[in-house]
């Protein structure tokens, strides 16, 4: 294959799949780790370009600059494979990883080694990988795509670590304007080529199919809310069920019910009340992980199953919930109320089914109701822990329903 061809299959992949990528993003906004799979392949594409094109490989600046785009785009499509999957590894751990490879590859420029250079560099990439592999194979998707990703990101490791050492060994000592023009490097610009197909391939296969689980979703969900109804919502938590079996990862289910609810729409009327019940889907659906399931599973009253999560977290979670939902003014209402929920919390045991734990988050939010509402019950633990209600809830706007009346 001519070496120019060679040069530009790469970068104009790379571009194809940014574009589509795009076009996934342009659909479908919220998901903001869509915009890492259009920074990698661009950054992939620049890398390769000024490796390919620049007329003096030597020399620091292609060098430092290609090192950079080729970890920048390890990095971002790393974080944007595992922040789908709701394993969003803090940037700070990837930030580091780039200094220390920066420092790294700083030494072998400076004693001129190109062989340790490339192998630095390769390194970093594939260490970025190996991390992304671990965090998929944690998130523990059963979806044939996502264990296809698991595999790809794995082998992608490997290659990083395995090339650079063939390179050197085929074609011993070198320098980068050799290595260019080596046999190796055509072969292995290939072997990336077809790597980075693969991947590409498999990652827009699984966005696709998330955008086309979203639609489907969406047809059976409520229209007040956008989140499933209690069929669609109970459907989702037996599969994720016999999931969380399979990687053995604690689940937490919480219950939520807006208080006083008939008050507020008997005094501000159906459609505020309607309002209230949209804002509150909302509040939970933005407050919760990719990997959570919510459900609007009565008129004002929603049900969270909480991943990889324990009582105490899904405590957390709840309280959390509470707070926002307390300090939030709503439209129609009068401006000095405050609506307020009760919460009831518990964990699911193992080998437990979904009818068991319900009654139990039930009965916890029972028992918040009953303890004078506005407040997070964990089940079991009778009176809750020290909730500090942000009102007196239920006297609260039993008082102000009644003077606003
Ligand atoms: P509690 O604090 O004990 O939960 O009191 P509550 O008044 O909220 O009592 P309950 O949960 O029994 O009442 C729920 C009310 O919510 C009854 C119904 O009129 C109202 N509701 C149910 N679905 C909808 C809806 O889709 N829109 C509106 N606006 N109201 C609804
Ligand atoms: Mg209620
Ligand atoms: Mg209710």
């Amino acid at each position: 294959m001519p070496e120019q061809v060679l040069g530009l299959i790469n970068p104009g992949m790379s571009l194809i799949f940014a574009v589509g990528a795009l076009i996934l993003w342009l659909r479908d906004r919220g998901k903001r780790y869509l915009l890492g799979f259009v920074l990698a392949p661009l950054a992939i594409g620049v890398s390769l370009s000024i490796n390919h094109f620049t007329p003096n490989p030597e020399a620091l600046l292609p060098r430092v600059g290609m090192h950079t785009f080729s970890l920048l785009a390890s990095i971002s499509f790393a974080w944007a494979a595992c922040t789908r999957l709701g394993k969003s590894t803090p940037l700070k751990t990837w930030l580091a990883t780039a200094v220390f490879v920066g420092i790294l590859n700083a030494i072998a420029v400076s004693v001129e080694s190109f062989a340790a250079s490339l192998f630095v560099v390769n390194a970093a990439c594939g260490i970025v990988f190996v991390m992304a592999a671990q965090l998929l194979a944690q998130a523990g998707s059963r979806a044939i795509v996502d264990r296809v990703l698991v595999w790809l990101f794995a082998l992608i490791a490997a290659q990083f670590f395995v090339r650079p050492v063939v390179v050197i060994m085929m074609e011993g000592a070198m320098t980068a304007t050799e290595y260019r023009e080596s046999v190796g490097y055509a072969i292995l610009t290939a072997s990336a080529a077809i790597m980075t197909l693969l991947l590409a391939s498999a990652v827009l296969a699984a966005v696709l199919s998330d955008q086309i689980r979203d639609l489907q979703l969406r047809s059976q969900s409520d229209a007040l809310t956008g989140l499933p109804l209690r069929r669609g919502f109970e459907e989702r938590v037996e599969r994720t069920l016999g999931e969380s079996e399979e990687v053995e990862t604690p689940l937490s289910l919480i219950l939520a019910d807006i208080d006083h609810f008939k008050q507020v729409n008997d005094i501000w009327g159906h459609q505020v009340g309607d309002r209230a019940i949209a804002t509150f889907g909302e509040l939970i659906a933005r407050t919760i992980r990719n990997t959570d399931h919510a459900g609007r599973i009565g008129g004002e009253e929603f049900c969270v199953l909480v991943w990889d999560c324990t009582a105490r977290e899904a405590e957390g979670l709840a309280e959390r919930l509470r707070k926002s939902w307390a300090a939030m003014a709503h439209e129609g209402i009068s401006e000095d109320v405050r609506l307020t929920a009760s919460f009831g919390v518990t964990a699911i045991n193992r080998g437990e089914g979904y009818a068991r734990a319900f009654s139990r988050a039930d009965q916890a939010l029972y028992e918040a109701k009953e303890a004078g509402r506005d407040r997070v019950v964990v089940a079991g633990e009778r009176r809750g822990r020290s909730v500090e209600p942000i009102h007196a809830s239920g006297r609260d706007l039993e008082e102000r329903v009644t003077s606003a009346a």
